[in-house]
């Protein structure tokens, strides 16, 4: 399309203006194979004789006019290229007057952006890559390749700068997807939840909110606020659903556990207070399945119901996660000479659990993976105090055994499975 008409005029001034220049119709700076093929003459395209050349970086001036260099067998040439944000500046040294984009141009592009450095003219934007690059050299390595050049970063992740720039905006539509999980427009705080045993095992345990102030990272709550003694307690932050539920459960907990003990074995057939305990475990298998989700979620020692205005210690709370999978129980008989021993097992996902503490009445705490598991039953809560009793382990001489039998083990056996061994 550019004929030797418009040329000669471009020819006529080669000094103040050297450059043929094409709009850039797209992107800021961003030169196509379309735009490319739309300002290149059909002949040149159709008799292009500058297919694949070696393409070799000469220099980028301050006044921004990149020089490469673009060469078959004997034959080289010097392109000058004035990139600006809507126009590209071309000039080729070959001196041809009949095309504003020579051939060399047109099979250096062709190859640049069909199967080479898609970005090489982007990397001399203003605040580009290369920019960046020869301003901190040490952070980089500068070679020329087979596409002209090739900046290597040498840091560990990407180098934003400007032909990155259209990419990162890109978050704007991430950060505009829905999110449910953003309880808390306040970050420095958050909701915590806290299992509480009162006073060891005479009383249940309950389990509270409480506002948590949070390290700068939000990583770690640094510090807790008083406890919420009511259920309509205003918060600083906004709850989410899962919060709202479980706080609704932490103070029914409260209510039906404040008078009752935590000793169950010695009330074990009084039917009232069977009823009430079934009915508390229930509530407290909800708030199990509901905390799973929480990110802060303490044990803690030392709550009065008395003192209205307590506020939690950081110290006597200790962080742990809380599974809904359940421990399944059994016994373990072991012949050891002159005596048997009975243990009781712990089992989740059919691994049997070493380390761990009742804690809470219905818990165990597993201290190797800190994670606190609700005991799947109230027959399993008792059975597992009852023996917690007799310190966990009963040894029986040989002379005891047969009453150690018909007192213990084979009413155990009826519900529970033993393991000789
Ligand atoms: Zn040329």
């Amino acid at each position: 399309m550019a004929k030797k008409s418009k040329s000669s005029s471009v020819s006529s001034l080669p000094s103040l203006n050297p450059f043929y220049y094409i709009p850039l119709d797209n992107e800021d700076y961003q030169l196509t194979l379309d735009v490319l093929n739309n300002n290149t003459d059909p002949l040149i395209k159709k008799r292009s004789t500058w297919f694949y050349p070696a393409i070799t970086f000469i220099n980028f001036s301050r006044s921004g006019i990149l020089k490469i260099s673009t060469s078959k067998e004997k034959e080289k040439y010097v392109i000058s290229i004035k990139l600006e944000k809507n126009k590209i500046g071309l000039h080729c040294s070959c001196k041809n007057k009949d095309y504003h984009i020579c051939t060399h141009v047109y099979g250096t592009f062709d190859r640049l952006l069909s199967y080479g450095n898609r970005n090489f003219l982007n990397q001399f934007t203003p605040k580009g890559i290369y920019e960046t690059a020869i301003k901190h050299k040490k952070y980089f390595q500068i070679k020329n390749s087979h596409y002209g050049l090739e900046i290597i970063n040498k840091l560990s992740g990407c180098v934003y700068n400007s032909s990155l720039s259209k990419g990162f905006e890109g978050i704007n539509n991430i950060l505009n997807l829905r999110c449910d999980n953003q309880g808390t427009e306040d970050r420095t705080k958050t909701v915590t939840y806290l299992i509480i045993q009162p006073n060891r095992f005479q009383k249940l345990p309950i389990l509270l909110p409480c506002e948590g102030k949070l390290n700068k990272e939000g990583t770690n709550v640094i510090g807790f606020d008083n406890f919420p003694i009511k259920e309509d307690h205003d918060y600083s932050i906004t709850l989410t659903e899962n919060q709202k539920a479980l706080n609704k459960i932490c103070f029914i907990i409260r209510e039906l556990s404040k008078d009752i003990t935590g000793e169950l074995f010695e009330f074990g057939e009084e039917r009232k207070y069977v009823e009430l305990l079934d009915n508390i475990y229930t509530h407290w298998k909800t708030a199990v399945s509901l905390l799973e989700s929480e990110r802060f979620l303490y044990k803690y020692w030392g709550y009065r119901y008395s003192n209205r205005k307590q506020k939690a210690i950081k110290k006597n709370a200790r962080p742990v996660k809380i599974s809904s999978d359940s421990p399944q129980i059994h016994f373990q008989l072991s012949d050891k000479g002159d005596y048997q021993q009975l243990v009781p097992k712990l089992v989740v996902r059919n691994k049997i659990l070493n380390s761990y503490i009742s804690f809470g009445v219905f818990f165990i705490h597993h201290f190797e993976s800190e994670t606190v598991y609700m005991l799947p039953s109230i027959r399993d809560i008792a059975a597992c105090e009852f023996i917690r009793n007799y310190e966990n382990k009963v040894n029986v001489f040989k002379e005891h055994r047969n009453m150690f039998k018909q007192t213990f083990l084979d009413p155990l056996k009826k519900c529970y499975q033993v393991i000789s061994k």
